[in-house]
């Protein structure tokens, strides 16, 4: 690879040195996987959708429901969620290994596979029961024992960006799942933090250059969160579209049946109706610009 430019921070010694495994062979090499019937990185642009939170089980199975029925491939939804305060509310709080056992009901009754956020080694045991993809949030990219230990267990992993992560070092956390042997690993941007520059607009700064740069070097499958990323609802859109535009493996959205009232970043989720919308235009782009599809 061309490492003239001072972006590209990956040499092609790097690549073979320390990337080896997450590092593509050439420049055809995609990686291709099944997750509980889902193909990723072929065709179908998998989209994961639900709640930011886990917060009741009458939640998460009217959101299984209606987005499964919309076209959704996974049910997202935290039930142990890295809050950014310790403070409480009966509203605001994790639900934890209840949450984890609702989201397994609304798995079986509604047929629809579960990605959901895992922060500590003790309950990877309990989650596994039920998740189809261990999410690693952006806050534990570099918790690599987590990375480690989550690998281990040969679940399929999605890794978020941190937000203040290079793509070296984010390929760096890859490489440590990938060296136990777990070759299901999925990456996921979710916007980074730019402080004086974009104060303007939002907290975090969605990187889509990171798509196109991510599939120049490495052959795991890159998804787009622009739920997180923009932080307001009405640039979910846009930037989903974005996102797909540009060759995004797959987008997480964040979705409520109640969005104003939604118990954690009650501005970023969108409604059902919107939903709808949304992915029937991500669907629409996405089959004229190439010969992918998120709806049949
Ligand atoms: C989430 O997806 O629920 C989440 C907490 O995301 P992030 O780690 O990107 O903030
Ligand atoms: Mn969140």
């Amino acid at each position: 690879m061309d490492n003239k430019f001072p972006g590209k921070d990956i040499s092609d010694e790097d690549l073979k040195s320390k990337f080896p495994l997450t590092a593509k062979k050439n420049s055809e090499h995609k990686s291709k996987f099944e997750i509980s019937g889902i193909e990723f990185g072929g065709d179908l642009v998998p989209i994961f959708a639900g709640p930011n939170m886990v917060e009741s089980k009458e939640l998460i199975m009217d959101v299984a429901k209606n987005v499964k029925e919309i076209g959704a491939h996974f049910l997202r939804g935290g039930a142990f969620k890295p809050l950014t305060f310790p403070y409480r509310s009966k509203k605001y709080n994790e639900t934890r290994e209840e949450g984890i056992s609702w989201l397994g009901l609304a798995k079986e009754k509604f047929n629809i596979p579960v990605i959901t956020e895992v922060m500590e080694e003790k309950y990877l045991d309990m989650i596994c029961e039920v998740a189809d993809i261990l999410q690693i949030g952006s806050r534990n990219m570099q918790n690599y024992p987590l990375i480690t230990a989550a690998a281990k267990t040969k679940k399929p992993l999605m890794i978020k960006r941190h937000y203040g992560s290079s793509l070296r070092d984010w390929l760096g956390a890859a490489e440590y799942a990938l060296i136990e042997g777990n070759e299901k690993v999925i990456l996921c941007e979710r916007g980074v933090s730019v402080p004086h520059t974009h104060r303007a607009t939002s907290r975090f700064l969605l990187d889509l250059q990171v798509v196109p740069a991510a599939q120049e070097v490495t052959h795991l499958p890159i998804i787009v969160d622009p739920s997180h990323a923009t932080f307001w609802r009405s640039w979910v859109k846009p930037m989903s579209l974005s996102s797909v535009a540009s060759g995004a493996d797959g987008i997480m959205i964040e979705v409520h049946p109640d969005p104003e009232n939604s118990a954690v970043d009650p501005l970023q989720p969108i409604s059902f109706e919107e939903f709808k919308e949304l992915i029937n235009s991500m669907d629409k782009l996405v089959k004229s610009i190439s010969n992918r599809y998120i709806l049949k």
